[in-house]
C-alpha cells in the first residue's frame, strides 16, 4: 500500500524525534494498537483562509494541555515537550513545502509492555475549509439521525481522554447512521441527554440564546466549544448557557450545528427528518462562523495570541 497516498501526499512526516518519509514511519504491526492518543489540529493560510500563505496553527497550547491530559488519564508518559513538538511540527510541514490549511495529528503510541515507552509521529496533511458562510461547501444539507448507541461514559471509557479506542464508539454510531442514509449522528449520554456528535461538540440556538450540553455530558473538551463560549457574548452579543440539553429540545431548536477542529462550524438541515428551525444554515451560525474565519486568517488582533506562526 502506498502509505503516502493514504495522507493526501504528505510525503514527510515526524517520527521519534526526526521527519522520515511518511512510508518509513513504521510501527510494528506486534504492537497491540487499543491504548494511544492523539490531537487534531489545524493550521491556517493567513490572510486568506481558503488560499496561500503564511501559515499559523490555532490554540497550540490548548491542543498541547488536552494532549497532556490525554496522557494523563491514560497513564502515558510524554517523551518530548510541547517546544519539541512545534519544532518538529515546523520542520516537517517545511519539508513538505505546505503553503496552504494544513491538518496536524500528533499521535501517541504506547508499546506493548511498557506505558513508558511511547512512540510519538506527526502526520499532516492539507484540508478545505468548509469557512466562511459564503463558501458554498458550508450551507449543503446535512441529515443527522440521534444515534441508537450511547456515547461512551466517564465511569467506563472517559471520552475526556482523546483516545483512538473512543472512535469505536463514533464509528458504531456513523455506520448505523449511513445504513440509514444518513450523514452522521448525534450522541445521547448515558442518562439520555444531548452529548456531542461523533467528532465535534453541539450548539443549539434557541430564542436567539446559544446552549450546549456541560462537559459532565460526556463529550470532549472541546477547544473550539470553549472558544466559541469565550467569544459569543462578548463580541456577538449572542448569550450562551452550557446546561443539559434534551432529545426534545433538539427538534425545538432553531438553529444546531457542530464545532470541532476538523468540522470548524457544520450546520445541521435536519435531526431524525425533522427540519432545525426556518432558516439553514441559521443566522447565529453564519454569525459564529465569520467570526471565526477572521480569527483563523489572523485578522481579529484580540485573538492573535491564538495564533502560532510555523
Ligand atoms: N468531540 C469529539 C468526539 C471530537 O473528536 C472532537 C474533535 N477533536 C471534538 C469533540 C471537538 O474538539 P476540538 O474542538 O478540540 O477539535
Amino acid at each position: 500500500m502506498n502509505l503516502s497516498a493514504a495522507f493526501h501526499g504528505a510525503k514527510y512526516c515526524w517520527m521519534d524525534g526526526e521527519v522520515v518519509e511518511t512510508e518509513r514511519a513504521l510501527v510494528s504491526a506486534m504492537e497491540p494498537i487499543y491504548l494511544g492518543i492523539f490531537e487534531g489540529i489545524k493550521a491556517y493560510a493567513q490572510g486568506d483562509i481558503g488560499g496561500e500563505g503564511k501559515l499559523s496553527v490555532f490554540s497550540w497550547g490548548q491542543h498541547m494541555d488536552r494532549l497532556w491530559r490525554s496522557a494523563a488519564i491514560d497513564g502515558l508518559k510524554m517523551p518530548y515537550s510541547r517546544d519539541e513538538l512545534l519544532e518538529g511540527l515546523r520542520a516537517v510541514v517545511r519539508t513538505n513545502g505546505f503553503k496552504s490549511n494544513t491538518y496536524i495529528q500528533p499521535r501517541i503510541w504506547p508499546m506493548a509492555n511498557d506505558p513508558e515507552e511511547v512512540h510519538v509521529v506527526i502526520p499532516v496533511w492539507r484540508f478545505n475549509t468548509l469557512l466562511p458562510a459564503k463558501n458554498p461547501d458550508f450551507s449543503k444539507p446535512r441529515r443527522f439521525m440521534v444515534s441508537s448507541w450511547r456515547r461512551i461514559s466517564s465511569d467506563a471509557l472517559p471520552p475526556q481522554a482523546k483516545s483512538w479506542a473512543n472512535y469505536a464508539n463514533s464509528q458504531l454510531a456513523i455506520r448505523e447512521a449511513k445504513r440509514c442514509g444518513y450523514d452522521s449522528a448525534i450522541f445521547l449520554d448515558s442518562r439520555g441527554f444531548v452529548s456531542e456528535g461523533t467528532g465535534a461538540c453541539l450548539m443549539g440556538v434557541r430564542d436567539g440564546r446559544l446552549i450546549t450540553p456541560p462537559v459532565t455530558a460526556s463529550i470532549l473538551e472541546s477547544v473550539t466549544r470553549n472558544f466559541f463560549l469565550e467569544f459569543v457574548h462578548s463580541e456577538l452579543m449572542i448569550p450562551a448557557d452550557v446546561r443539559d440539553i434534551t432529545r426534545a429540545e433538539l427538534y425545538a431548536c432553531d438553529e444546531v450545528f457542530l464545532c470541532g477542529t476538523g468540522g470548524e462550524v457544520t450546520p445541521i438541515t435536519s435531526i431524525d427528518d425533522i427540519v432545525v428551525g426556518k432558516e439553514y444554515p441559521g443566522p447565529a451560525t453564519r454569525r459564529i462562523s465569520d467570526y471565526y474565519s477572521e480569527i483563523l486568517a489572523g485578522k481579529v488582533e484580540k485573538y492573535s495570541s491564538r495564533l502560532t506562526p510555523i
